[in-house]
């Protein structure tokens, strides 16, 4: 069953299956120093079997039976030798396991100033005793039905709270993986297409510069034939971190649009510092030292930049950036790769 069923099941049957955390069905404990009155109430109940029957005769036990039992409703005596009922009342309620279990107090008398001390103390109830048969199952049937129901609506609401918990979780998890490029863990196209809106009108609104590089990474066909697709991959984690530890500005974001293509969004950077940064990208890959034997161009894994820059007007098309920068790219590898141009 899975948590939302059982909450169902729990809500629909009150008093249903016992899960083995709280008790489900009617449970009496009786704390009477007097041993008729255990035999008595014992006989007045024993003509119903649902209800179960424990009795402590010695108060000084009470708290750690009633701990143990875990009964659904206490009958408390109030005169006893020893202790007194009330003060037994206020220990029931100051224990994290017996607190909310209710009390009736049983006494000898109907008096309303030992009412009222019974009910401040915390007593649910108050019978003379001995009362009729009828009147004290029908008492402790109301009180135990009250605190099971109590049971199993915090229990609900710790399910609840812990489903809810997991789905948060899930849901968190869930939009990692829909935003992360899962080789290189770098932001994927899907998350960058929503950031470049964003940047967009953000730069828009500011009249601040917003830049771009495209890289590339230059005769990597060679690569994956000459090394293999694993190595080739191995040099994709590498060629991101490059990239990505280059450029550290809160705002940068350095994502892989597919396959060896890389883009750096640079929110609020002008023109005249793109030679500067896309040139720190090629530096970086050159420092990788990652020899590529098979290229034309070096003896290392090198890359093509493409740079592009503009201030955006607010109804302008964020993509026709990229497409610029893509421009310059080509541009780049056409003039001999492991270098930058820019628009
Ligand atoms: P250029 O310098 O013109 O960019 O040449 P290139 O060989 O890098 O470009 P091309 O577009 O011809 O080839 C890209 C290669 O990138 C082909 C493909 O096998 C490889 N590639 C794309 N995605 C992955 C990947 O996830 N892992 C590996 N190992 N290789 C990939
Ligand atoms: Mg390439
Ligand atoms: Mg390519």
């Amino acid at each position: 069953m899975n948590d939302l069923a059982r909450i169902e099941a729990d809500v629909a049957s009150p008093l249903g299956v016992n899960h083995g955390v709280a008790p489900r069905s009617v449970m009496v404990l009786l704390v009477d120093d007097q041993i008729v009155i255990g035999e008595a109430v014992r006989r007045a109940l024993l003509s119903d079997p649902t209800i179960e029957f424990h009795y402590c005769s010695n108060p000084l036990e009470a708290v750690d039976i009633a701990r143990k039992v875990a009964p659904t409703v206490i009958l408390q005596d109030l005169v006893m030798p020893q202790v007194s009922g009330l003060d037994l009342v206020k220990a029931y309620r100051a224990d994290p396991v017996t607190r909310g279990i209710p009390i009736i107090v049983l006494s000898t008398k109907e008096e309303a100033t030992i009412k009222s001390d019974a009910f401040m103390a915390g007593a649910n109830d108050y019978l003379v005793k001995l009362p009729d048969r009828i009147e004290l199952i029908a008492r402790i049937r109301y009180h135990s039905a009250a605190y099971l129901s109590q049971i199993q609506r915090d229990e609900a609401y710790r399910a609840l709270r812990k489903s809810q918990q997991e789905l948060m979780e899930a849901n968190f998890a869930l939009q990692r993986l829909t935003n992360v490029d899962g080789l290189t863990g770098l932001s994927n196209r899907r998350y960058f297409e929503d950031y470049l809106e964003t940047e967009w009108r953000q730069a828009a609104r500011m009249k601040e510069p917003l830049s771009v590089l495209m890289i590339d990474i230059d005769h990597f066909k060679q690569y994956n034939d000459t090394y293999g697709h694993l190595a080739g991959d191995e040099v994709l984690r590498k060629v991101a971190r490059a990239v990505q530890d280059t450029f550290r500005r809160p705002r940068d974001l350095t994502v892989r649009l597919g396959g060896e293509e890389f883009l750096v969004v640079l929110p609020a950077t002008p023109h005249d510092q793109l030679a500067m940064l896309a040139q720190r990208a090629v530096q970086a890959v050159r420092g990788l030292d990652e020899p590529h034997k098979s290229s034309p161009v070096a003896g290392h894994v090198t890359i093509s930049v493409g740079a592009a820059s503009c201030v955006p007007d607010k109804d302008g098309e964020p993509y026709a950036l990229v497409e610029v920068a893509d421009k310059a790219l080509y541009e780049a590898k056409h003039q001999g790769r492991d270098r930058h141009a820019e628009a």
